[in-house]
């Protein structure tokens, strides 16, 4: 029994688990209930995506994985502990929608700038910052400043950044909304392979159909009012996926599922 338990894959354990998850914000206007009864595990290596209109609370479960939010009820755990000793612990980088890059820093200064507040040493910080930035092919960019830098190339840099302290879990709130139909496209594509060579698990919230079906193992589909989730979605497709995958039957039946999802969500406001 101990032998099989030892020889079972540590992809067993969850990354995630949240168990009837409530959050209420109070507010001057009464209480808002962010998150309501959510349950849901995330696996070692999974790529899970969260999409729904405004208001369903994306934002809200992605600050209490961080433990930025404390739930109002129910039970979160990240990497077998309780959110705050998963943050101490340094168990994720969070990407935003804005790449939030200090402009008088150079994109290796920002890429580093973890690192140097973590205490990492100097020789291994330069290491761990050029092996990142070549992850995201800006190797070249290193001695740039932001601005000298297209918005997809910010978007990567501060990708690098998450990842500069090799944290197991990826948290990108709408990394790529901001970006325009190509670039994103593209930053999709090389997420897809940075995710498939780290094996990093990834919670990542969008607002984008084809996005989510085109990137995620997983889909959430959320609704508001209160937030919640209302279908979760396997992914068919393989792991290799070129962006025609997009006009295949298997696609567009997911995207099909999750778009009658979303409809469904708003039917009974
Ligand atoms: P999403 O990311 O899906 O757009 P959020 O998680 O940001 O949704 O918000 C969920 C709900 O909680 C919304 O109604 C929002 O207005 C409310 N909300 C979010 N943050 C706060 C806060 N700090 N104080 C009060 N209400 C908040
Ligand atoms: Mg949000």
């Amino acid at each position: 029994m101990a032998d099989h338990a030892a020889r079972m894959p540590r992809a067993a354990a969850p990354v995630i688990a949240a168990e009837g998850l409530d959050l209420v914000y109070r507010t001057a206007d009464g209480p808002v209930h962010a998150l309501r009864d959510v349950t849901l595990t995330v696996n070692r290596g999974e790529f899970v995506s969260f999409i729904g209109p405004s208001g369903c609370g994306k934002t809200t479960f992605l600050r209490c994985v961080a433990a930025l939010e404390t739930p109002t009820g129910g039970r979160l755990s990240v990497n077998g502990m309780s959110p705050d000793e998963a943050r101490r612990a340094r168990a994720y980088g969070y990407v935003f929608q804005a790449a939030g890059l200090y402009p008088w820093r150079t994109i290796e200064g920002n890429v580093r700038l973890p690192l140097e507040i973590m205490g990492y040493p100097r020789a291994e910080a330069r290491e761990r910052v050029a092996r990142v930035l070549d992850l995201v092919e800006l190797g070249g960019f290193a001695r740039k400043y932001p601005w000298q830098l297209s918005g997809g190339m910010q978007q990567r840099a501060s990708i690098a950044r998450a990842l500069a302290f090799d944290a197991d879990i990826l948290l990108m709130d709408e990394p790529f909304g901001a970006l325009d139909e190509i670039v994103r496209d593209r930053l999709n594509e090389e997420l897809l392979r940075l995710w498939d060579r780290t094996g990093k698990t990834t919670l990542f919230v969008t607002h984008s159909i084809p996005e989510a079906v085109y990137l995620s193992t997983r889909i959430v589909v959320m609704s508001p009012r209160p937030g919640r989730i209302t279908d979760v979605i396997e992914s068919p497709l393989p792991r290799e996926r070129p962006l025609e995958i997009r006009e295949s039957p298997d696609f567009l039946a997911v995207a099909h599922r999750v778009r009658e999802g979303l409809r469904a969500g708003h039917g009974d406001l």
